[in-house]
């Protein structure tokens, strides 16, 4: 039977939380009883191939963990599994829907599925609204002088911190003022993670707070992969679990350097949103030239972290036991696969996007196009990292990596798979003729 009382729907995807959420705050302000929903994305899903995915079970606990929040309001979070027009085509016959709110997403799958959403909504009368809630500032609200999007960071960022000193912009929405106006409904079903094919790891996420001892200390302490010197939020800042407000406002109080890098996470985001091509071809073009050799017992050494370089070796098996690596070492071991083994740089940021617990495609797009060399605020092509002087740097006593290679130092480790002088010189050529006509 159709439930008569009208009500809005507030669709969460990466915003899994009650707090500071844009969407949340728009519908409830509206008036009408709001129904919280998530759906588990089939089209998503069923292209993970690995059925212990640490996102899944991270999403799936956190969306637990709101339906809890919401039934003890006397409310629920409606969870269901599908294809998303599928879903809100049974919705619309069960609940009698005035609006749906929602945040944005800026991937171009994400935005591909909305547009066909509100589409079916207007044909039945339903109103479709989005919301910034994701980034601190939206595609067009750090513009260039001239009205158009920024390819470089520095001056991006200059403008973005500018804006940053108005306060406005980093307000939390109070959305806990109308809880009172969550549609009152019994606990609605919930699925399972064996009903949509997957298995749980039982794996601790990291907090999703971070002290102010490690803000004060970021800049000193990020560069060293052995420390806990960074905040390994990511994951939370990917689903939202977090706000990227309340974050923000802390960084402002105490690292500038911290709050650069969500500027980063900002600039991104608008390059995707800006420059959609980059999702399967360079950000310069002329980079899709280049003559990359992708061969198989290479990358197959880079993946499982066999290749005798420690510090690639000591991020590759990071990643593949725990779901996250140190930034500075995923620079390196990017590098590493594009420039010294001349694997395209779609096959490493594939293998990311499969391992990375935090993996947001723009960042990881962003990250693997600056190491090729091909992206917005690219490193020239010809800086080539050399992996011996960074671990040297970096982890000076070796700490990281005899975490992660205890093997190291024995006769069990292997030689170099590549003389890194060769690799350098190999890889400006090869560079130089892919380029050479542009
Ligand atoms: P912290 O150092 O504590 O930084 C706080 C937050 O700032 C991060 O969680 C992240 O949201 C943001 N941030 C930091 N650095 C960057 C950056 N360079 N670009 C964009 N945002 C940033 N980051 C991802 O979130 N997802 C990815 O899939 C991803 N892939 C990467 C791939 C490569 C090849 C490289 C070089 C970097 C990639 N990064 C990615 C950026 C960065 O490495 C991670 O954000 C960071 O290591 C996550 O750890 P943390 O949460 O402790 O970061």
């Amino acid at each position: 039977m159709k439930h008569e009382t009208p009500i809005a729907i507030v669709w969460h995807r990466r915003d899994l939380r009650l707090h500071d959420n844009a969407a949340l705050y728009y519908a409830l302000k509206a008036g009408r009883p709001v129904l919280p929903l998530f759906i588990f994305d089939k089209d998503i899903l069923d292209h993970l191939d690995d059925k212990r995915d640490r996102r899944v079970e991270f999403i799936y606990k956190e969306v637990l963990k709101m339906q809890d929040e919401l039934q003890k309001m006397g409310s629920s979070l409606l969870i269901r599994y599908g294809h998303p027009l599928d879903v809100f085509k049974e919705l619309t016959s069960e609940y009698t829907i005035a609006n749906v709110f929602t945040n944005y997403d800026y991937e171009t799958y994400a935005k591909g599925r909305d547009a066909e959403i509100e589409t079916y909504l207007k044909t039945v009368g339903v109103g479709f609204h989005g919301y910034k809630d994701q980034a601190i500032f939206d595609r067009d609200e750090v513009l260039t002088g001239t009205g158009k999007p920024y390819t470089v960071f520095g001056p991006y960022s200059r403008n973005w911190l500018g804006k940053l000193a108005d306060p406005f912009y980093l307000k939390a929405y109070p959305t806990e003022k109308y809880f009172d106006r969550l549609y009152q409904t019994p606990p609605t079903p919930v699925v399972t993670l064996d009903d949509m094919g997957f298995e749980p790891l039982g794996e601790n996420y990291p907090k999703p707070t971070v002290s102010e001892k490690l803000l004060s200390e970021y800049q000193k302490m990020r560069d060293y992969p052995a420390e806990r010197g960074t905040s390994e939020l990511g994951i939370h800042l990917r689903f939202g679990t977090i706000s990227i407000r309340d974050l923000a406002r802390q960084a402002q109080e105490t690292s500038p350097t911290f709050l650069s890098e969500l500027c980063w996470r900002d600039f991104y985001f608008q390059v995707l949103d800006h420059f959609p091509h980059v999702e399967q071809h360079a950000f310069r073009r002329e980079y899709d030239n280049i003559k990359f050799l992708n061969r198989p017992e290479d990358i197959e050494r880079w993946k499982t972290g066999t290749t005798g370089y420690p510090l690639v070796d000591a991020g590759m098996r990071q990643l593949n036991e725990t779901g996250w690596m140190h930034n500075r070492v995923r620079m390196v071991v990017a590098s590493f696969c594009i420039k010294h083994l001349l694997i395209d740089w779609r096959i490493g940021e594939a293998y990311f996007a499969q391992k990375l617990r935090d993996f947001d495609l723009s960042a990881n797009n962003g990250g693997w196009q600056w190491a090729a060399g091909s992206g917005t605020d690219a490193a020239p092509y010809f800086r080539v990292f050399n992996p011996t002087a960074q671990a040297e740097k970096f982890d000076p006593k070796g700490v990281y990596i005899r975490r992660w290679v205890p093997e190291y130092n024995s006769l069990d480790y292997p030689t170099p798979m590549i003389d890194h002088a060769f690799a350098r010189q190999r890889v400006v050529e090869v560079y130089k003729e892919g380029l050479k006509n542009y």
